[in-house]
C-alpha cells in the first residue's frame, strides 16, 4: 500500500491530476525536503505526545511535593525552579517565538494537550459541536478569562497555582473533546486560548499549508474531512486553523495539501485574499490590552494608589469581607511565601486588566478606524468595514512582541541566567519591541498598498497606524524601562 495516498475527499479528481501540480512559495527545494522528513516522522508523533504528557505532568505536579527551593537555588539545584524554567522560560516565549517561523507546528507536532483531546473525542460521546462552541468569541473569551485567571491566582509565582490553571484548562480540553471531537480537534479549533494566540500570528509565519489543486468559495469548517481542526481543505486559504499534522500531506500525491515556505508577513499584507476576520482582529487589540494590564498592575503607583483609596472606602461602607482572603483556586493565598491576595485584591486586577483591555481596544479600534476612513478617501473602492478588518492585522506583530514582553517575560529572565547583565536584557527587550513597531509599520504600508492608496498619499493613512502602535510603546515604556 502507498502510505502516501490520500483519501479520495482530498485528492484530487481525475482531470485535475492529468496537469501535474507544481510547487509554489520561496526555497521549493527546503519546503519538499521538509514535508518529506517529517511525512516519514508521522507514525513517531502518538510518541512524541506520550513523552510530553508526561512531561507536562511532571512539571505541573511533582513541585507540589517537594519543600520550596531557597532564594539561591538555580534549574540545576531544584526541580521547582527548573519547572518554573521550562514553563515561563522556554516553553511558552519559544511557543510564541517559534510560529514566526514554523507556525503552529507545537500544536501538531508536541502538545499533550490537543492530542488527549483529539484521544478523548475517538472515545467520548460524539455529539454535534454546539454553536455556543463554534461562536468566533469562544476563544477570545477563554484567552480573556485564562489571562486574568493566571494573575489573580499567581500562576507564575506559585507552583499550585500553575497546576490548578494548566491542570484545569487540560481538563477543559479533555471534556471538550469527550463531549464533541468526534475523532478531531474541536478544542483546539474552538476553545483553546493558546491555539487562538498562536493561530493570529501564525498569520506571520513562514510555513502554510497549501492545497494543490485549490478551489474556490473561501475557508470552510466541515466536519466531513481528514483535517483535525475542521478545516474543507481544498478551500484553506488562511493558516490560523492549521495545526501542522501533515495528515493532508502526501509528498508523492498529486491532490491534498502541500508545505509552502513564504516570506514571513507574507499572508497578512494579502489578508484580504486570506479569510480577515473581525474576531480576530478585536482579538489583538483586548488581548494586547489585557496582557498590559497583566504587567502594569504590578508596576504602576497608580495601582497602589487606587487600591489604598477603595481599600478606605470599603472600610467606610463597612465592608469589612473586602480584606479577607478569598479561595485558593480564585486568588494568590500563600502566607507562608508572604504573598496573600484578600477579594479586594482580586477585584482590583480583575477590574484593572479589564480597564487596560477596554483602554487599549478603544485606543486601537480607533486609529484603525481613522486608517480606514484616510484609505477611502484616498482610493475609493472597497467598504469601510473590510477595510477595517484588514488595517486592524498590522498590529500583529507589536502586539506579539507585547504579549511575549508580558506573558512570556520568563525569556528574559533566562536570558539573564545565562550570563546576560540587566542592561543587555532592557536592550534585548526594547530592541524586541522596536523591531515589532517596525514591522507593523510595513504591514500597515502593504495593506494600504494592497487597497490602491498611492505611494505618494500613503503616509496619511499610515500616521494613525503608526500612532497606535507608538501608544502600545508608550503603555509598554514603564514596564519595560520602569515607571
Ligand atoms: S490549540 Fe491548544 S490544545 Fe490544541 S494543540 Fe494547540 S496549544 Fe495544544
Ligand atoms: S490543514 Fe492539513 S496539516 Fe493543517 S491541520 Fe489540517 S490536516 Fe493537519
Amino acid at each position: 500500500m502507498d502510505t502516501h495516498r490520500l483519501p479520495d475527499t482530498i485528492d484530487g479528481c481525475a482531470a485535475q491530476r492529468a496537469v501535474p501540480f507544481r510547487r509554489g512559495g520561496r526555497l521549493t527545494a527546503l519546503g519538499a525536503a521538509l514535508e518529506r522528513l517529517f511525512v516519514w516522522l508521522r507514525p513517531w508523533l502518538p510518541v512524541a505526545h506520550g513523552v510530553m504528557f508526561v512531561g507536562f505532568l511532571a512539571i505541573l505536579f511533582v513541585p507540589l511535593l517537594l519543600d520550596d527551593p531557597g532564594a539561591e537555588d538555580g534549574p540545576f539545584d531544584h526541580f521547582t525552579v527548573m519547572a518554573h524554567t521550562l514553563l515561563w522560560g522556554l516553553w511558552f516565549p519559544l511557543a510564541f517565538l517559534s510560529v514566526v517561523l514554523t507556525g503552529r507546528s507545537w500544536c501538531g507536532l508536541l502538545c499533550p494537550m490537543g492530542a488527549g483531546s483529539e484521544w478523548a473525542g475517538k472515545v467520548g460521546l460524539k455529539r454535534p459541536v454546539p454553536a455556543w462552541l463554534r461562536w468566533p468569541g469562544t476563544p477570545v473569551a477563554s484567552f480573556i478569562l485564562v489571562t486574568v485567571w493566571g494573575q489573580t491566582v499567581g500562576v507564575r509565582d506559585h507552583p499550585e497555582a500553575a497546576a490548578i490553571l494548566f491542570g484545569s484548562v487540560f481538563a477543559a480540553a479533555l471534556v471538550i473533546g469527550f463531549l464533541f471531537g468526534r475523532g478531531k480537534r474541536a478544542w483546539c479549533r474552538h476553545a483553546c486560548p493558546i491555539g487562538l494566540l498562536l493561530g493570529v500570528y501564525s498569520r506571520l509565519g513562514a510555513v502554510e499549508f497549501a492545497p494543490k489543486r485549490p478551489e474556490p468559495g473561501g475557508d470552510r469548517w466541515t466536519e466531513k474531512t481528514v483535517c483535525p481542526t475542521l478545516i474543507d481543505l481544498k478551500r484553506k486559504t488562511e493558516s490560523r486553523h492549521c495545526i501542522e499534522c501533515f495528515r493532508c500531506v502526501g509528498p508523492s500525491s498529486q491532490g491534498g495539501l502541500y508545505l509552502k515556505l513564504r516570506v514571513p508577513g507574507t499572508e497578512i499584507e494579502t489578508v484580504s485574499a486570506h479569510n480577515p476576520s473581525l474576531s480576530e482582529v478585536l482579538f489583538l487589540f483586548m488581548g494586547t490590552g489585557v496582557a498590559l494590564g497583566g504587567f502594569l498592575w504590578l508596576v504602576l503607583p497608580s495601582y497602589q494608589h487606587l487600591r489604598m483609596a477603595v481599600g478606605d472606602w470599603g472600610i467606610d461602607q463597612g465592608w469589612y469581607w473586602l480584606g479577607e482572603p478569598g479561595p485558593r483556586w480564585l486568588m494568590a493565598v500563600y502566607p507562608e511565601r508572604r504573598e496573600v491576595f484578600r477579594w479586594l485584591d482580586f477585584i482590583l486586577i480583575v477590574g484593572y486588566m479589564l480597564s487596560w483591555l477596554a483602554a487599549l481596544t478603544a485606543t486601537l479600534s480607533a486609529t484603525t478606524a481613522a486608517s480606514a476612513w484616510l484609505s477611502a478617501r484616498l482610493a475609493p473602492g472597497a467598504e469601510w468595514k473590510a477595510r477595517f478588518v484588514q488595517l486592524g492585522y498590522q498590529y500583529a506583530p507589536v502586539a506579539m512582541v507585547s504579549l511575549l514582553l508580558g506573558l512570556g517575560g520568563g525569556l528574559f529572565d533566562t536570558l539573564a541566567l545565562l550570563g546576560l547583565g540587566p542592561a543587555a536584557v532592557l536592550g534585548a527587550k526594547g530592541l524586541c519591541f522596536a523591531l515589532g513597531a517596525l514591522w507593523s509599520l510595513r504591514l500597515g504600508d502593504r495593506l494600504l498598498a494592497a487597497q490602491g492608496v498611492p505611494a505618494t498619499t500613503r503616509w496619511i493613512p499610515l500616521l494613525p497606524g503608526a500612532l497606535g502602535s507608538f501608544a502600545i510603546g508608550a503603555a509598554w515604556y514603564p514596564a519595560l524601562f520602569g515607571a
